[in-house]
């Protein structure tokens, strides 16, 4: 017998003095978050890298007094250690910590002040770095330094790791922009810095105070071995972080800046508070062209003459990438961008950019480098491709700031990592040393795929490894070793973007033991007791602690535990590799409106895979055989249930804990296409409930949702009786109270069968159907209803009859038949592979007979795709059902009577626009054919998403979810113009706003 799902105890308790710390710092004035739950510890124990730290809790500041109180009430604590942490995308365990996380991100993320007439803004650590464009941008001002995590990644974290990226060789990289920062010491010490003449640097050192000491300290190391620095390093455009000792002083030793050395310190010297940064001037003019080679070696040798043209920036990628970006959802955006050439294979690319606040001389570079492209077929040009349109370029960026998150899409066990991927060497000696870097690689039989900053001799590479397999988790500092003494030989340098994390090892190395020992005396200064993400960088002078290695603790000896039977039925839970994409601020990206709202990172893509990963972990380590399990055929019964939900002696289960995130999620699959690695939550949420449910007691309103394709067809009998009911206010508040259920939908009336009374709809007929001739049955199409559309929302189907009879065709309505996505969303698995079964037999047979099958919610056609292909396999048959503007693609239609007076605004379902990129651009098209406007409007989710948004427990996020984009949008527009192809965001506007907007195809079949 199959053993019931276990209890599982979360693991690694909070060791004494930190709980200690924690009580103190709770009894405190400080206003911020503390949270010591397994699930917040674990959600912050991975970021990009290969590391895995759990750590003893997490805070969340809500301002500089919080931070001050942090160190002051550590003060006490000499063991207890910290790690800042803004976005989490470190690629080197920046801030993994066995300490305390001290999280900026959730609180500290105001734009404070903008000054475009001084070229400034000021703003808090945590503040993301598209979202501070987003505010400069209507004042024509941008934060140059570019990064491609800018979705996510904080100016906290920028700082700390002096990020950069493309166009670094024109804006440098942070530190290049840092006017002034407060910080906040290990000691509770509020820190403002800013550029001082070394001449005020001199009179302040004599002082006693700890800004003096740390002054004095900047004085002696940066001034004092001043002329040993400048030998020591290479003049790269990434020059040396962690700590900046040459620029420190500037050139003509006339000032000295202590933000020089707090930005790429890596959390290790202060928490970075806020931020004074200049900002740049967006320039008018900008061109981008894209030029295609026949290898990649012909691309990075070519990249260094069109630096020296003058351009912007030169971006490269391989062919490995190019292929893995064409089979992602993104390359519909820049597939007309990036043609293919006839006959050729493009094998490499380089992206060039040119800026200018004047057209004439942007037009004049364009004509000189095409003018050498056109001549260039002997240095491998196969071709290229202009655009000056912004947001087209735009679209190429995004596309390239992808490229590792869609490394991480290769098939197998094998998966690229990071830990060599930021190595810079002087541009001219980049194509030899790629070279060479290839030939180690491929000594070690590995895969890869390259891209980087051609310009500033920025090499991106992440080698293929298996890090459940130990012996090939041994190759990581093998080959680090390796890349190291590569990256001296050609004068670089191999932390060349993203800061050394676990590579701290090899600070002494490349400082030597003389300039080694000045970063410990700076960190001495600034962090005596090693409590400021300690080992990391350097330690300080007298400390015997040690520096973190890349041999360090990483996840893949987590995962290993799980056996490998269960990683691969789990593989999207396995192979989120933590790049963050999920964590995107902008509001109107679909992916993930459940952090988006709550900015809980437990609450994202990433943390449920992470919760889901670590709880596998749990059960394998009981022995407990999870693929059996899901499978029981012998569950326990409702009395076992019914105790182990009574127990308190079980409240503590960490299933709990994974319980509550996964019952976060809206289930809105925005993460099965937007994740670079197609992370599916739903489908391992269904499949955690589907196991978590054989243990305790389910509620009601998940039964009442498994059921509502059962309950709706049998009260669409009365709807008036029904309806009556619904809108007493005492049934409401009884339903609220009971089941949990609210602003329960009121049933159409009059219903579909009374409207298509009359109408010309087919009977549904088998048999008859099955007589009739190809000819006959070319003109029928079959509508496969949908509960919510045909119960609640029938003049939706109604307008469809029209629609189709209007185009010549005869309808036929396929009696219901319930599709089973709700039962998919609460987890009643087995229940919904019977009705998978049932549903698709049915459908097969009007396949067959090469009807084409149309239906009206995204959510439901889409469920017959993906989750009946999953759970039927080759069971589920060939049958299709299209969206009804997939099926009205084919025709060319008459025109409208109103013709183009009207402009429709169309609010994509995310479901639909996420799983279908080019679905709103077919409704454009179809519009335009029908001589009719219609523009997308860019909004993410709705937050109603099936019945999450009716579920008492979520109305608040379902609510702030509404607010996050689609209030202000749908404000922007006349009831009438509005158009939305979901049911559920139909009924979202309708419960917010005093309207429910239309489905597109209402407004063809009232107008054609
Ligand atoms: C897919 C991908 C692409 C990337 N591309 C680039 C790129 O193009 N260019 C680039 O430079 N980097 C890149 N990175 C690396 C990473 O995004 C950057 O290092 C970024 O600056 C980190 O910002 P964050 O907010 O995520 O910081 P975190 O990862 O949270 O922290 C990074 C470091 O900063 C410290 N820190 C964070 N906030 C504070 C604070 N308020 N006070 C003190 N210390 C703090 C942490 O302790 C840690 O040491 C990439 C990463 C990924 C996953
Ligand atoms: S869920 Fe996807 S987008 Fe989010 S961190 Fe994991 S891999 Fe990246
Ligand atoms: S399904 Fe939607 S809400 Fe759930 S994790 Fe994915 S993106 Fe977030």
């Amino acid at each position: 017998m199959i053993p019931m799902l276990p209890a599982l105890d979360p693991q690694a308790l909070i060791e004494s003095n930190y709980q200690d710390f924690l009580t103190d710092l709770a009894k405190s004035t400080f206003s911020g978050d503390i949270e010591y739950s397994y699930a917040s510890r674990l959600a912050v124990s991975t970021d990009n890298s290969i590391y895995q730290k759990l750590p003893q809790a997490v805070v969340f500041p809500k301002n500089i007094e919080d931070l001050s109180l942090i160190g002051k009430t550590a003060n006490a604590y000499e063991d207890v250690k910290f790690s800042g942490r803004g976005g989490g995308t470190g690629t080197n365990g920046q801030s993994l910590t066995t300490g305390i996380i001290v999280d900026v991100s959730r609180h500290m993320n105001q734009v404070l002040e903008v000054n475009p007439e001084q070229s400034w803004a000021r703003v808090q650590a945590g503040v993301v770095k598209d979202q501070l464009n987003d505010v400069l941008k209507p004042l024509g001002f941008f934060f140059a330094p570019d990064l491609s995590t800018s979705s996510r990644a904080t100016i906290g974290g920028m700082i700390s790791t002096d990020a950069s990226g493309q166009g670094s060789l024109v804006y440098g990289k942070t530190s290049d922009h840092i006017l002034g920062i407060t910080s906040v010491m290990a000691d509770g010490t509020v820190l403002n810095t800013a550029p001082m003449t070394l001449d005020d640097a001199k009179i302040l050192s004599q002082k006693l105070t700890p800004i003096a000491k740390i002054t004095q300290q900047l004085l002696d190391t940066c001034l004092g071995k001043r002329q040993q620095i400048l030998d020591k390093f290479p003049r790269l455009n990434r020059f040396l972080t962690g700590y900046d000792l040459e620029n420190t002083l500037n050139k003509d030793l006339t000032s000295l800046d202590i933000s020089r050395v707090i930005t790429g310190s890596e959390g290790s010297l202060v928490f970075v508070a806020e931020a004074k940064v200049n900002i740049t001037p967006i320039a008018t003019f900008k061109a981008l062209v894209n030029v295609k080679y026949d290898s990649f070696e012909s691309a990075l040798r070519h990249a260094p003459s069109m630096v020296a043209a003058n351009a912007t920036s030169v971006e490269t990628v391989d062919s490995n990438v190019l292929n893995l970006a064409k089979q992602d959802i993104i390359w519909h955006s820049v597939e007309s961008l990036i043609t293919e050439v006839a006959g050729k294979t493009v094998l490499g690319l380089n992206m060039v950019e040119y800026n200018s606040n004047d057209q004439a001389d942007i037009e004049q570079k364009i004509a000189t480098l095409s003018a050498n492209l056109d001549n260039a077929e002997t240095l491998g040009v196969i071709g290229y491709q202009i655009t000056y349109d912004k947001a087209d370029i735009q679209k190429i960026y995004a596309m390239r700031k992808k490229s590792v998150g869609l490394l991480g899409k290769t098939k197998g066990s094998k998966k690229p990592i990071a830990f060599v991927e930021d190595t810079a060497v002087p541009p001219e000696n980049l194509a030899d040393f790629i070279m060479e870097f290839r030939a180690l690689l491929d000594g070690h039989g590995l895969k890869y795929g390259m891209f980087g900053h051609v310009d500033a001799g920025v090499l991106h590479v992440r080698p293929a490894l298996d890090m459940c397999d130990p012996e090939q988790e041994r190759l990581v500092p093998e080959i680090s070793d390796q890349v190291v003494a590569l990256v001296a030989k050609y004068g670089g340098l191999l932390w060349g973007e993203h800061g050394r994390g676990y590579r701290s090892e090899y600070g002494p190395q490349f400082f030597g033991k003389e300039l080694f020992a000045e970063l410990r005396k700076i960190k001495t200064v600034f962090d005596p007791h090693n409590k400021m993400n300690p080992g990391k960088i350097c330690t300080p002078i007298e400390s015997t602690e040690s520096l973190v290695s890349v041999s360090d603790q990483k996840r893949g000896e987590f995962d290993r535990q799980i056996p490998i039977e269960v990683r691969t039925s789990f593989e999207p839970v396995m192979s989120c590799n933590g790049n963050g994409l999920c964590f995107n601020y902008d509001t109107t990206s679909p992916m993930c409106p459940s952090f988006k709202i709550t900015g809980d990172r437990r609450h994202s893509p990433k943390g449920r895979a992470g919760m889901v990963r670590e709880w596998l972990r749990l059960l394998s380590n009981q022995n407990i055989d999870v693929n059996a399990l899901e499978h029981n055929i012998d569950p326990p019964s409702w009395f076992e249930r019914f105790r182990n939900s009574t127990d308190k002696r079980v409240d503590n289960d960490f299933s709990h804990e994974v319980l509550e995130v996964m019952e976060g999620c809206l289930a809105c699959k925005a993460c099965s296409s937007q994740c670079p690695v197609s992370v599916d939550v739903p489908g391992f949420r269904s499949r955690f409930l589907s196991m978590y449910y054989q243990r305790y007691m389910r509620p009601a309103k998940d039964h009442l949702v498994g059921n509502i394709e059962k309950m709706a067809p049998l009260m669409a009998k009365a709807p008036g009786f029904i309806n009556f009911f619904l809108r007493q206010s005492w049934v409401n508040t009884t339903i609220r109270k009971t089941i949990g259920y609210i602003d329960t939908p009121i049933l159409s009336q009059p219903t579909l069968d009374q409207r298509l009374n009359g109408n010309a709809v087919m009977q549904f007929d088998l048999v008859a159907l099955q007589q009739l001739s190809s000819t006959q049955l070319a003109k029928k199409v079959c509508i496969v209803q949908d509960p919510f559309t045909s119960f609640y929302d029938a003049q939706v189907v109604e307008s469809l009859v029209t629609l189709i009879t209007k185009l010549g065709y005869e309808a036929v309505l396929l009696p219901f038949m319930p599709n089973g996505k709700p039962q998919h969303v609460k987890g009643f698995l087995k229940e919904f592979a019977k009705t998978a079964k049932t549903s698709a037999d049915f459908l097969n047979q009007l396949g067959d007979l090469g009807l084409p099958l149309i239906g009206v919610d995204p959510s439901m056609v889409l469920c017959y795709r993906d989750e009946y292909t999953k759970v039927l396999g080759e069971g589920r048959g060939e049958f299709k059902v299209q969206l009804v503007h997939e099926w009205l693609l084919q025709f060319e239609l008459p025109k409208a009577r109103q013709g183009k007076t009207q402009q429709y605004a169309l609010f994509g379902h995310c479901s639909e626009k996420t799983a279908l990129p080019t679905s709103e651009k077919q409704w454009q098209q179809i519009f335009e054919k029908a001589g009719l406007n219609l523009a997308a409007v860019s909004v993410g989710c709705c937050g109603m998403a099936g019945t999450f948004g009716h579920e008492a427990s979520h109305i608040e996020e379902s609510t702030g979810i509404y607010n996050l984009s689609w209030k202000q949008a749908v404000s922007q527009f006349q009831p009438e113009q509005i158009v939305a192809t979901g049911y559920s965001c139909r009924s979202q506007v309708a419960r917010f706003e005093e309207f429910k907007p239309k489905h597109p195809l209402q407004i063809l079949a009232e107008s054609l």
